[in-house]
């Protein structure tokens, strides 16, 4: 099965991106054909500093690699080196209903958060990622919660596409990993974490001390019981997940360790268990920092094989839209 889904270089990768999306990207690889990107071309919908983004899409590179991503199995490569993905957007543009590009939550809530500081990128985001996905011919596209509207809106545009213009594409399916496709805000578990509000954010390169500060004064509540119940305790909830993400423990279990501890205690031995945890991660990226020739020979790789299979989709698109 062809598998892809991809990672904005807008600032370091947290633990929602890692738990949510490349642990499945982990399992994936080692069955089927995947295809991983540095989506460049999304993260500059949102203000950003020019001078900072290939740093930033060096850094998630390393990340894709220190977390696991073997380039021999999966290809790797930054999506704006293949200018393919720019132009099947724009012809998918042509067939993507209007009123559901409106009615997308990531709009909604980036146009808010950005006020007047974004343009018509933020709401055409979800055609790119259709064209991305579909590029590939993709069947199964791993992701968190928050990405399953625009994957059912790639669906919707494929089979406007095919209806109008011939049998071309699959329509891919979203894949989630249970708990983890949802990792909430450390400041505000009501929201989902995200790279775009660094308050909201444990990154997984973060210093052991910061991530122990971090998860010690991460917003819970008032209570005392170590509980998972979502509605009333958002905040302990969100931490017992990771808990359990981390451990491979069920969150049962959790719950009977620190019956009668509270908060400290609890959130003490989490942090020691997500240290423990990240530090292979860690170690694998201070090496690859000092690598930066080789991991550009992996993007160039990536690219080469990526933009065969990019290639031959856009000419088919082509020559069925009357375009060639
Ligand atoms: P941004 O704020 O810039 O949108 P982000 O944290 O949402 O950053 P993305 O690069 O947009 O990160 O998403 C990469 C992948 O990580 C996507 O599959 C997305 O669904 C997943 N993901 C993002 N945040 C979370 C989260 N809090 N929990 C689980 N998965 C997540
Ligand atoms: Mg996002």
């Amino acid at each position: 099965m062809r598998v892809f889904s991809g990672i904005q270089p807008t600032g370091g990768l947290h633990i929602g991106n890692y738990l949510g999306a490349i642990k499945q990207f982990l399992e994936l690889q080692e069955t089927e054909e995947c295809v991983f990107s540095v989506v460049d071309l999304h993260a500059i919908t949102i203000p950003y500093n020019p001078q900072e983004l290939q740093k930033n899409i060096l850094d998630t590179t390393i990340c894709y690699l220190a977390a696991g991503i073997d380039p021999e199995k999966s290809i790797v490569f930054v999506q704006s080196q293949i200018p393919e993905h720019a132009e099947l957007a724009w012809l998918l543009g042509t067939v993507t209903p209007t009123g559901d590009l409106l009615r997308m939550t990531q709009y909604k809530e980036k146009s808010k958060q950005f006020k007047g500081k974004i343009g018509a990128g933020i709401l055409n985001y979800p055609i790119l990622m259709a064209a991305d996905i579909l590029l590939y011919k993709t069947e199964l596209v791993p992701v968190g919660q928050d990405q399953d509207q625009h994957v059912e809106l790639t669906r919707t545009i494929a089979r406007r596409f095919n209806k109008q213009f011939g049998k071309t594409f699959p329509e891919p399916k979203s894949r989630f990993l249970g708990p983890g496709a949802k990792i909430m805000a450390l400041n505000d578990p009501k929201k989902k974490m995200s790279k775009s509000i660094p308050q909201s954010c444990l990154y997984l390169f973060d210093e052991p001390e910061v991530i122990r500060k971090k998860i010690m004064s991460a917003v819970t509540d008032t209570g005392k019981v170590v509980r998972y119940d979502p509605k009333k305790k958002p905040g302990i909830s969100n931490l017992l997940v990771i808990y359990s993400l981390f451990s491979q423990k069920p969150i049962k279990e959790i719950e009977k360790k620190f019956k009668g501890s509270g908060y400290a205690k609890f959130k003490k031995s989490l942090a020691d268990l997500v240290v423990k945890n990240l530090e292979p991660l860690q170690k694998k990226r201070k090496e690859l920092l000092k690598r930066e020739v080789y991991v550009k020979e992996i993007l160039e790789r990536g690219r080469k094989k990526a933009q065969a299979i990019a290639q031959s989709t856009i000419k088919e698109v082509k020559r069925k839209m009357g375009l060639e």
